[in-house]
């Protein structure tokens, strides 16, 4: 017998109505190219949270980034960043326009474009979460030349967290894996502590469910605290020299997340320290300038349903787009850009049959 089918029995000896939310995308594409919510009982309700950074990165943001491309500056991000819709189009469809916007895997590709073209200003659109602000933090630290700078638009997880138990029905979490890694498990424990169990999980279908039975077991014994259930990867204290260079590099600030609005806290900007890296401050008449002219655009995108996708309340085929005007190809919202996006895993995995 497989440790799948084992871990799946042990499920089903103790299986109860239980709603699980995971904020991960890696996560979500596990759970859908494994099938696993079609083998998990039915009582067990696997939701997915805000957890593809892409996902959440909301429109406001691109059209900054946008605004910044049409004004001569040298937009470079993640490829799947490239694609997601703002109010007006994307980077991609900027690009297309004849902005300078180029596709680089890391932000030391950004840095090496800034070497080798001085006469250019380069702006790194970094997003993400916890996992990959330090990684910019430490580039920063490293003095990139004057010509570079971040458009920043990370996001914080358990800020958000706080924010979903006001507003969803929601039993317990698998925590994010990646970001356990850098933030450790501690800070989860103010969920525990209201009654949520709480287990990190790595990415396989083993490790998730895993994740899974130890939730059902602290609520069989109605003991409700964080466990780790990828210790190869995460310490309890998470990446202390990592959280150093965050600290070090950012401040938090109340940030913007797509579908859910403000959240307290939630973001991270560039301390004044370091404001000659922040493109935020260095272009802001250029921004506000461009920004005047960007239209509100796509009207389908008034029917797309990523907002309640993203706090786990709707399922990618309720939204009347879904498959048909919507598809990877031609992504009308977030959800179905990257590879973590719940559409884009509903459409890859469930098929547009069973959709
Ligand atoms: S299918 Fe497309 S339009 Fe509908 S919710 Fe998903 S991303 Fe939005």
């Amino acid at each position: 017998m497989s440790v799948e089918s084992e871990l799946l029995e042990k499920i089903r000896d103790i299986s109860r109505p239980v709603r699980i939310m995971h904020i991960c995308g890696t996560h979500e594409r596990t759970i859908s190219k494994y099938g696993m919510r079609d083998v998990l009982p039915e009582e067990i309700e696997v939701l997915s949270g805000p957890g593809c950074p892409v996902c959440v990165t909301p429109e406001q943001e691109i059209d900054r980034a946008i605004a910044l491309a049409e004004s001569g500056v040298v937009i470079t991000s993640f490829g799947d960043m490239m694609r997601v819709p703002g109010s007006n189009g994307s980077l991609m469809e900027a690009r297309s326009r004849g902005c300078d916007v180029r596709m680089v895997y890391s932000i030391d590709d950004a840095i090496a474009i800034a070497e080798k073209e001085p006469e250019k200003k380069v702006v790194f659109f970094a997003i993400g979460f916890e996992t990959t602000a330090p990684t910019n933090a430490a580039a920063i630290l490293r003095r990139p030349p004057e010509n570079f700078s971040l458009l920043l638009s990370h996001k914080l997880t358990i800020p958000a967290m706080k924010e979903l138990i006001k507003e969803i029905e929601v039993d317990a979490f698998v925590a994010p894996g990646h970001v356990c890694t850098i933030i450790g498990v501690h800070p989860f424990e103010q969920f525990a502590e209201k009654g949520f169990p709480i287990v990190a999980a790595g990415f396989e279908s083993d490790e998730l469910l895993l994740a899974i039975l130890m939730i059902l077991e602290q609520q069989k014994n109605g003991t409700y605290v964080v466990e780790n259930a990828y210790p190869r990867a995460v310490r309890d204290e998470g990446n202390i020299r990592a959280q150093e260079m965050m600290e070090q590099v950012f401040e938090t600030v109340d940030s913007d997340w797509r579908g859910i609005g403000t959240i307290r806290d939630s973001g991270l900007k560039i301390r004044l320290e370091f404001s000659k890296y922040d493109a935020a401050l260095i272009y802001e008449d250029a921004i506000n300038e461009k920004m005047k002219d960007i239209p509100y655009g796509d009207p389908a995108a008034s029917l797309c349903r990523c907002a309640d996708i993203l706090k786990g309340k709707e399922k990618p085929d309720n939204c009347p787009l879904f498959a048909k005007r919507c598809n990877p190809a031609n992504p009308v919202g977030s959800c179905m850009v990257s590879q973590e996006g719940m559409c884009y895993n509903w459409f890859r995995y469930r098929g547009v049959d069973n959709a």
